[in-house]
C-alpha cells in the first residue's frame, strides 16, 4: 500500500515521416546517393533512376511497396541480367 510507482518514460517522439522519394547508391557506375526513386501511386508504378550514368528501371508496386523495394527489385533485374 502506498507504493511509489517510477514514473513513467515519456512516450517516443513520432518519427519525421520520410519523404517519398530516396536516394540510393548505383549498381551501374557504383556512385552513391545518384538514383533516385520516385512512387507513383497511381499507377503502381516505381521508377528509379541514376542521374550519374542515366540508367533507369521501373517496376510495378504495390501500397505496401517503398522506395526500397523498387531499389531492390533493380538489384534483382541487375543480378538476373548479368546471370
Ligand atoms: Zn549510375
Amino acid at each position: 500500500m502506498g507504493r511509489r510507482k517510477k514514473s513513467a518514460k515519456p512516450p517516443p517522439k513520432p518519427k519525421i515521416v520520410q519523404p517519398l522519394d530516396q536516394i540510393f547508391n548505383c549498381p551501374f557506375c557504383n556512385h552513391e546517393k545518384s538514383c533516385e526513386v520516385k512512387m507513383d501511386r497511381q499507377r503502381n508504378t516505381g521508377y528509379i533512376t541514376c542521374r550519374v550514368c542515366l540508367e533507369d528501371f521501373q517496376t510495378n508496386i504495390n501500397y505496401l511497396s517503398e522506395a526500397i523495394d523498387v531499389y531492390s527489385d533493380w538489384i534483382d533485374a541487375c543480378e538476373q541480367a548479368n546471370a
